[in-house]
């Protein structure tokens, strides 16, 4: 018979055949489970406690009902589950189903063997394919079930802070009888009728589709399987249609993307990781061509230490290149804020991980979801063995629409990497055809490339890819008015794109995302813990790598540094740094912090000891003197505070050479003292290099460069002033600040206690005065002024009591001039100050590492600062972003006390001639200040570095190789440059190395008298393997 002519009733007809709602007493979908069975018995126990299989199963396990709620929040349940399977189900399909709104592991035989969470579409647990009377029917399981669900327990909405009472219902717990002939069959239908709808009446292949839906429909009678391979050979034969040889392939590839904490702490991904992990494995035993990618080292690390027997199945899966490393990371981590270094290590820490693990280095960096990408990011990926990049979240972009899928990303420093988006916009796809088709249809870089990739899986404990999806997918393999659909691997998507890369476009430049600014503010004590870190561990490995060339019994602490580094890396993590995380995470983290500074501060001192023995020996005739380190790469001279023969604190001039340090007795007197004066409520600071006036609000109504009497502070204008706005972005409150806020700027000015001279000059001069913010929080600031410095330093305390406010403090300057410099890793870069394309108005808050600079030729203002990373420059207005107070879902976000240091440098020439990059360090890495005994010693440098334009920002012992040292060095400036490097370490052999301390063919370099000739082009990186040569 022909098919109906009404379209509509003939759509409709086969989705009612297939509705789990309506008619499932006479459809398709009403045949899809048989007889069910209740388990024999069901008891458990709960724990607070996230603890082992062996301790769990020893416990004392009461009666448990179906029907009944677990909890609260994040306690674990563990069930015993036994089950015996009636004789009368031979032959059939059997399943064991869970469902519960907490995510659940299956354990058997003392091994974890299945996830279960419902959001993942993972609620059945297949005993048998086929019921042999030979397998045994009665068996015991275990589940472990956590009291939470895929994205934690948010109150009221999924980023709310967390519900601590919440319960998790189990609503099912069963055996049931599994149609699979139904299940096909009805995925078959999906397909078509998807088909039918989605590619729309002018194509003819729709209705193909939909006739041959309707003929299935028609052919098949739901009481007798007999007639289903008919109508299963009616779907068939369309979906062998074949395509032309034109159409685009897409690359499937299993992934789970798994936070490493977000909306639930750390601990809790362990078990993510595993119960995801191991179903991916139990599918990949069941579907031969299913590949994982998987990323972030920590979690492997994680899996290998909490689920040995897992972790072996992986290891095989792995050799077999199905279960995939990518990304050569510790963890996915924040894209913007980390400091060069910690970029360094996390591709170090990982990579060496894989190595180590799997035999192999992985070869695409892998970031879907990070909140931004460094203009450095392309060198360092270069530099670790990575020319390929996946990621999607520009896609999220709330103004302008990235204009490429397929693309070079070009960085700062010219190096390349060959940049991939999966069109379809997601890292979570399921296999179906609307994802199909919108990968083609969004694909920006049509007829330039012809291939892209689709990660299919649910993520964050939702177990990865189903069974489903695969069906899917097989499906759709080539089927006519589809695209191509092969399960692939990141290697073989990469390899067929470089083959057609000749018409790619190149983006130059930092991948700036145009959402979640207000994340380089958010938690700011993360934020501090973070820069903070990344000093003391800077500064643990510089001292070190010194004390073992001055001592050779000095064990240089690899391991506890090693420990340490990884610490700081996982807190890196793209939702903690970014402070996107809730409570719990942010205590984690906190901790985390703690340790590293504990930890740092003994190996720091065991370091100095080491280092400076013969100084710190008290001697019986000793003199006391200070003896004051330096891990900078330059030579300093700066105020220090030292203990005095009265015990009490006194300030000294010292000048220290370069990663080095010099004994202190007498200080030296500055060419000019600070002289303090206060007139009519203001007061004047000056140094004999600037020269400042404050207001009694502590504003500052002029900044004079005393050389030039060049002014920085426009007339009218008050610099240092403090602004607060309202801060209620759309959704996302820990990640966002709308453009909107600009408009609900308010001055602060309502002053607690006027300025006042703190110290009244000679070494030091400092100011004083107190402010109150918004309604109940209060700022106290100490204005600092030493002999000689180029600086003027903001230190600042405060009392945060607000609710979705934003505080930030502005520096109005007298310098015009259309973009503004920011540091970066290893750099910096330059951003509009004007607001003339949607392109620059969407970068209203950006970020910055430890200054950020508005020049004009001549003449420019730079802001620098300890622990901030929000910043804007918007026409001649500079701020630096202070604190915020997001709700969701941490609702005490920032709440409380904060210190924070920041200052302002007027300078003459560009920055790079003024220092502003070396100043800027200085104020981050403070002069270490030790009592000694020794009356007197040569000072002592270990490196230094022949230009300006050159930082040695590491050194540190080389992986695997106590004899050897590396440096790592980059040109700072923005210029080709050669410089030599000076050292007094014994040094017998020198090689070029990349970021993985592997040496680079034709490396060598001569040691010469002045010591290793470098030559740098523009925010070039270069590691330098130097060998000891005792
Ligand atoms: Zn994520």
């Amino acid at each position: 018979m022909a098919a109906i002519k009404n379209r509509r009733t003939a759509l409709e007809r086969v989705e009612k055949f297939l509705s789990d709602t309506y008619f499932t007493d006479c459809n398709l979908r009403g045949r899809l489970f048989g007889d069910r069975c209740p388990l024999a018995s069901l008891s458990y126990f709960h724990t607070p406690r996230r603890i082992p299989y062996e301790e769990a199963v020893v416990q004392e396990f009461g009666p448990a009902q179906v029907g009944e709620a677990f909890g609260p929040t994040w306690e674990t349940c563990w069930f015993k589950v036994e089950l015996s399977i009636p004789p009368a189900w031979a032959g059939r399909e059997v399943h064991f189903v869970w469902e519960s709104d907490g995510e659940g592991m299956v354990w058997r035989d003392t091994q974890p063997v299945q996830g279960l969470t419902k959001e993942g579409e993972k609620t059945s647990y297949i005993l048998t394919r086929s019921l042999k009377e030979s397998e045994p029917h009665s068996l015991t399981l275990y589940v472990e079930l956590a009291c939470n669900g895929l994205f934690g327990a948010g109150k009221g909405s999924m980023i709310a802070p967390p519900d601590p009472d919440r319960r998790v219902t189990l609503s099912k717990a069963e055996l049931v009888v599994f149609n699979r002939d139904v299940y096909e069959l009805l995925v078959d239908l999906e397909i078509l009728l998807d088909m039918a709808q989605l590619l729309g009446e002018e194509n003819q292949r729709s209705f193909q589709a939909l006739y041959t839906a309707n003929q299935v429909v028609n052919v098949c009678d739901v009481t007798d399987p007999s007639t289903f391979p008919a109508a299963r050979d009616l779907a068939a034969a369309i979906f062998s249609q074949r395509n032309g040889e034109s159409q685009h392939t897409i690359h499937a590839m299993g992934h789970c993307h798994i936070d490493s904490a977000w909306l639930w702490p750390y601990e809790e991904t362990i078990r993510k990781c595993a119960r995801s992990w191991v179903t991916v494995v139990h599918l990949m035993e069941h579907n031969p061509e299913l590949t994982f990618a998987c990323s972030q080292a920590q979690q492997f690390e994680w899996v290998r230490s909490c689920y040995p027997g897992l972790y072996a199945r992986i290891q095989d899966l792995v050799a077999k290149g199905r279960f995939i490393p990518v990304g050569g990371t510790w963890v996915e981590m924040d894209g913007n804020l980390p400091s060069g270094e910690s970029m360094v290590r996390q591709f170090l820490q990982g990579q060496r991980f894989f190595q180590e693990q799997f035999g192999r280095i992985c070869s695409e960096f892998w970031l879907p979801d990070t909140f931004g990408y460094s203009a450095q990011l392309p060198q360092l990926m270069r530099g670790c063995g990575i020319q390929r990049f996946l990621t999607q979240k520009l896609s999220w972009n709330l103004v302008n629409s990235f204009p490429h899928h397929t693309f070079f990303w070009e960085g700062i420093d010219g190096s390349q990497v060959l940049t991939h988006f999966p069109p379809g916009d997601s890292y979570g796809m399921h296999g179906r055809v609307e994802e199909m088709l919108k990968t083609v249809k969004n694909n920006k870089d049509k007829g330039r490339v012809n291939h892209s990739a689709f990660l299919f899986g649910f993520g964050d404990g939702g177990g990865g890819p189903t069974q489903k999806m695969l069906d899917r997918m097989k499906r759709m393999s080539n089927t006519d008015g589809l695209p191509r659909v092969q399960i692939s691997t990141p290697d073989q998507l990469f390899s067929v794109l470089e083959k057609e890369s000749s018409q790619l476009c190149t983006w130059v430049g930092e991948l700036f995302l145009e959402l979640h600014n207000g994340t380089y503010t958010t938690q700011a004590q993360i934020k501090k813990g973070n820069r903070e870190c990344e000093r003391i561990l800077h500064d643990v490995e510089v001292l070190s790598s010194l004390a073992v060339a001055q001592d050779t019994a000095f064990q240089y602490p690899a391991s506890q540094l090693q420990q340490l580094w990884r610490l700081l890396l996982l807190n890196q993590f793209h939702d903690v740094l970014p402070g996107s995380c809730i409570q719990l995470v942010v205590e984690d983290a906190l901790q985390y912090y703690t340790e590293i500074r504990r930890a740092g501060a003994q190996l720091q001192e065991e370091a100095v000891q080491a280092l400076c023995r013969d100084l710190l020996q008290p001697e019986a005739c000793s003199t006391r003197s200070t003896l004051v380190l330096n891990t900078l790469s330059w030579e300093r001279t700066e105020v220090i505070s030292r203990p005095g023969p009265d015990g009490a604190e006194t300030l000294a001039l010292v000048t220290v050479p370069s990663m080095g340090y010099a004994l202190v007795q007498e200080p030296f007197v500055p060419p000019q003292p600070v002289a303090v004066r206060k007139q009519d409520g203001s007061i004047t600071m000056e140094n004999g290099v600037i020269a400042v006036c404050l207001d009694t609000t502590g504003r500052l109504t002029s900044l004079q460069l005393l050389d030039s009497g060049r002014e920085s502070v426009p007339d009218g204008c008050y610099a240092n002033q403090f602004a607060l706005f309202d801060d209620v972005p759309l959704y996302w409150d820990a990640w966002d600040v709308m453009d909107y806020h600009l408009e609900t700027r308010k001055p602060v000015t309502a002053l607690l206690k006027p300025l006042e001279v703190s110290l009244a000059g000679g070494l030091r001069g400092s100011v004083r005065f107190s402010l109150q913010v918004g309604r109940s929080s209060t700022l106290t600031q100490e204005i600092i002024l030493d002999a000689m410095c180029p600086y003027l330093r903001f230190l600042t305390q405060v009392e945060w009591k607000e609710a979705h406010k934003f505080l930030k403090v502005e520096f109005p300057v007298q310098v015009r001039s259309t973009n503004a410099t920011y540091e970066i890793q290893f750099g910096h870069l330059q951003r509009p100050t004007h607001w003339n394309t949607s392109w620059d108005w969407a970068r209203f808050e950006v970020w910055a590492h430890k200054w950020l600079d508005l020049s004009e030729h001549g003449f420019g203002v730079a802001l620098l600062n300890d622990c901030k990373y929000g910043a804007s420059a918007h026409r001649n207005i500079l701020s630096l972003s202070l604190l915020r107070a997001p709700k969701s879902p941490d609702s005490t976000a920032d709440i409380g006390h904060h210190q924070f240091t920041y200052a302002v440098m007027p300078h003459q020439g560009s920055f790079q001639e003024a220092g502003v990059i070396q100043q800027a360090y200085n104020l981050n890495f403070p002069l270490h200040v030790v009592p000694a005994s020794s009356p007197q010693c040569p000072a002592w440098s270990a490196f230094s570095v022949s230009s300006p334009a050159i930082v040695l920002d590491t050194v540190k012992q080389a992986e695997d190789r106590p004899e050897a040292v590396v440096v790592r060095l980059y040109e700072a400036h923005g210029s080709t440059v050669t410089a030599w490097l000076q050292t007094s370490l014994p040094v017998k052999e020198a090689m070029l190395c990349d970021l993985l301390e592997r040496p680079l063919a034709q490396g060598h370099l001569p040691v010469e008298q002045r010591g290793l000739k470098l030559s740098f082009t523009p925010f070039r990186v270069l590691s330098v393997l130097l060998v000891r040569s005792c």
